[in-house]
């Protein structure tokens, strides 16, 4: 039986090289977007030219009807789960907290917080023992900002990933003897377009310089991460630092 993952934000970056990585290693895979149609489906036109099989799926993970219409979807599609990747996430403009409107921060933590919580509610309905699922494994893509703070720069979503740490260690526990294992990866400075929707697009070429191994990171080094982790039976409630030594 093939298995089963769903990757929210799989478009672009670390989710769409996830995909790719998740489909190369025999899985079926659902790649979830908000609004960049083309890029999704250009990934899933990567992984059929492999072999692979895929489906792109629309959803705002910051709303509830979206993200339960999108597991109707993988249910009708492929009649099973096996691995829910949370990785959708959003940084905003460098900013201050004394500068930050309500709707930035709320905006901020129903997109990296309150979705990879709802995504997780409707993955553990499928896989969970407790429910006659056949368990499963969640994978949240938190970030090295959730350790760091994020000072002058966004403490916001900083904040966000420090509530995606907690999450990974309380529900690894609430769900190990259901059958489902939940870790995350902390990536540090990573090669996508995240930092230009940040109005930050130098970023990349100036962090390296104060990343111990000199360098930032590839969407790739944090896709063997994921994946290692969406298999290994005996780690739950692990975080692990794709971070070049931050
Ligand atoms: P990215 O290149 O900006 O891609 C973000 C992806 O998430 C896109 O596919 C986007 O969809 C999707 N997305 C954004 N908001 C969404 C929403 N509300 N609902 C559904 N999908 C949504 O980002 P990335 O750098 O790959 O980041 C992926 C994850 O890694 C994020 O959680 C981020 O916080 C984390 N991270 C990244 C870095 C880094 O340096 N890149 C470092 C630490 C942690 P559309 O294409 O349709 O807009």
């Amino acid at each position: 039986m093939t298995k089963v993952m769903l990757i929210t934000g799989a478009g672009r970056g670390i989710g769409a090289a996830t995909a790719k990585h998740a489909a190369q290693a025999g899985y079926a895979v659902a790649i979830n977007y908000r609004s960049d149609k083309a890029s999704a489906e250009g990934v899933v036109s990567d992984i059929e030219a492999s072999g692979g099989r895929a489906i792109a799926i629309q959803a705002d993970v910051a709303d509830e009807a979206d993200i339960v219409a999108m597991f109707e979807t993988v249910d009708r599609e492929f009649g099973r789960l096996d691995v829910l990747v949370n990785n959708a996430g959003i940084v905003d403009q460098i900013s201050r907290v004394d500068e930050m409107s309500f709707e930035r921060v709320d905006r901020m933590m129903r997109i990296n917080v309150t979705g990879p919580f709802i995504c997780a509610r409707e993955a553990i309905k499928r896989m969970s023992t407790r429910h006659g699922g056949q368990g499963g494994a969640i994978v949240n893509v938190g970030s090295a900002a959730s350790h760091l703070g994020g000072a002058s720069e966004y403490v916001d979503y900083a904040a966000s990933k420090g509530a995606i740490d907690t999450m990974t260690e309380g529900l690894a526990k609430e769900v190990a003897g259901e059958g489902i294992r939940v870790n995350g990866v902390r990536p540090g400075v990573i090669r996508t377009t995240i930092h230009a929707s940040g109005g930050n697009p130098d970023k990349p070429d100036v962090a390296g310089s104060v990343i111990p191994m000199g360098r930032i990171g590839e969407p790739e080094e944090i896709a063997n991460g994921v994946l290692w982790l969406a298999e290994a039976g005996f780690t739950t409630g692990a975080l692990i630092d794709i971070d070049g030594g931050v």
